[in-house]
């Protein structure tokens, strides 16, 4: 039987003892045999030159396959194709193509600027004339600015598709069964991109909260009064959120997903013990 793909997401840390940890965790992932990384591109652009610079080393310390994160937030289409044509230059072949949060956060309004995008399908078009593999991303809760228009998400994920995205990384969500549902409405439609779901193990209330405001995610009820109980105890919270990560990743995995896609928060422990539990690791 085929192993389903798992893969880890970073962040360029803000300062040296942020990388340290970064690469400790890396050492620790990489002995797991993740089928790829991913760098996130910091709001603004603000990463952009860290976020090539870990992807490359990455690279160099594991040979695991690398996707570079890419916003339209504050550049014009000229910009964007500089940046494709540095993240080419480093050797970067795939991207995850993005709109980004308008600045200030998603319920700010978006940004327009002359000559830039306003959609991430744009820039799935520009990185594709480019030749990089591309991939989007899906929202299994809907984007937050959809309103709750979870038709709109899905035209968004098609078109996306035509432009030759060939992949989709989820936001993180905890009911399988929005998963699920999204998945079969593009079949339903075509669509043979795979979806890969991004789990986030909840480690701490309180950035739990704010990442599942940011990103449009849904906290079941019982989810947040189990983790209210254990609000000040890091250590029962992390166990939590690794078995709360490791049984939706296993109905996820038994109801056919393709993989796994871990926002580690660049911490490698809850990811290592939800690829040990659900023995993927190989
Ligand atoms: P879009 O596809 O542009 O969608 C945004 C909204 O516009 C949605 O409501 C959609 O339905 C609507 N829409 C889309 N296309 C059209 C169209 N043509 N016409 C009309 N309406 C349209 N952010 C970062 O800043 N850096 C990162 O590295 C990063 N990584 C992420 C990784 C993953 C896996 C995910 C799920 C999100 C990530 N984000 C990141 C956050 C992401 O940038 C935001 O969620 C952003 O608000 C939406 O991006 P999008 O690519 O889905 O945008």
């Amino acid at each position: 039987m085929v192993r389903p793909s798992f893969s880890v997401e970073f962040f360029p840390p803000k300062d040296e003892a942020g990388e340290e940890r970064l690469w400790l965790s890396l050492e620790r992932i990489v002995q797991l045999n993740p089928d790829f990384a991913s760098v996130t591109y910091g709001a603004n652009g603000s990463t952009r030159s860290r976020t090539i610079r870990l992807t490359q080393e990455i690279t160099r310390r594991s040979a695991i396959p690398t996707v570079a994160h890419l916003t339209c937030v504050g550049s014009t289409e000229v910009e964007l194709l500089e940046i494709l044509q540095q993240y080419k230059n480093a050797g970067i072949t795939k991207v995850l193509a993005l709109r980004g949060d308008p600045e200030g956060g998603p319920g700010n309004p978006w940004r327009e600027i002359p000559g830039g995008f306003n959609h991430a399908d744009q820039l799935v078009q520009l990185a594709r004339s480019l030749g990089f593999e591309v991939g989007v991303a899906a929202f299994p809760d809907g984007h937050p600015n959809s309103n709750g228009d979870l038709e709109q998400d899905l035209r968004v994920l098609l078109k996306k598709e035509s432009l030759g995205a060939s992949f989709a990384t989820t936001q993180f969500f905890f009911s399988a069964e929005r998963y699920f549902s999204l998945v079969e409405k593009l079949k339903h439609h075509g669509s043979d991109m795979p979806i890969i779901p991004g789990i986030l193990p909840i480690t701490n209330a309180r950035q739990l909260q704010r990442m599942a405001i940011l990103g449009g995610t849904e906290i079941p009820k019982r989810v947040l009064g189990d983790v209210e109980k254990i609000a000040e105890d890091g250590e029962a919270i992390r166990d939590y959120g690794i078995e709360f990560a490791s049984k939706l990743s296993a109905e996820l995995l038994n109801g056919g997903a393709p993989g796994l896609h871990f926002y580690t928060m660049n911490s490698s422990y809850s990811t290592e013990q939800i690829i040990k539990n659900l023995e993927l690791g190989q």
